[in-house]
């Protein structure tokens, strides 16, 4: 029987896989194995992993794959998200950003759930640096230098739950700049 999770808005291709493996209680590199596809594939956006995953019912909403970045029509190590074009290393530096007020409002009312927080595409730009709906900065929730664990996010997320729950990664308010806007 297979499993569908409800996306969260603006979630990533990646967080949305990760947090489908971690309901099957595998990592999403196992999860994506064993669907004939890999989770770098995932990651990358590639049409094929996609494809991979829908033909072994896990279909990819609509909404996620328009916030995630895709290999698919940038050439080489480009991709292209949200109509733009970024080398993939601007987006996939080795640190994970993110709202804790978000991923907060993610485990509200699910009995603190790791697997209902997910990643958004948005906080995977660089010149995004704050989260617009809770007017606070975004904070490094984890570093990792190899891609594949690194967005994993189901497992970093269940781990940080506590000092997310306890709201010891957000820092204060500030004003908007207008590079946020
Ligand atoms: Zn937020």
């Amino acid at each position: 029987m297979a499993k569908s999770i409800p996306h969260k808005r603006r979630e990533t291709v990646a967080s949305f896989v990760s947090r489908t493996a971690a309901a099957y209680h595998v990592d999403a590199a196992t999860f994506s194995a064993d669907r004939e596809t890999s989770f770098l594939a995932v990651i990358s956006g590639a049409s094929t992993a996609l494809e991979a995953l829908d033909a072994f019912s896990c279909p990819i909403p609509e909404d996620v794959v328009a916030w995630s970045p895709s290999k698919e029509g940038g050439a080489g190590k480009m991709r292209l998200f949200r109509g733009h074009t970024f080398p993939s290393r601007i987006l996939q530096p080795p640190k994970m950003r993110g709202c804790p007020k978000c991923l907060l409002q993610d485990l509200e009312g699910q009995r603190e759930d790791p697997v209902t927080m997910a990643m958004r595409g948005h906080w995977l730009v660089p010149h995004v640096t704050i989260c617009l709906e809770h007017n606070t900065p975004l904070v490094t929730l984890w570093r990792e230098s190899s891609p594949a664990p690194r967005f994993d996010s189901a497992a970093k997320l269940a781990s940080l739950v506590p000092a997310i729950v306890a709201g010891e990664l957000s820092l204060e308010p500030r004003a908007e700049t207008s590079f946020d806007t």
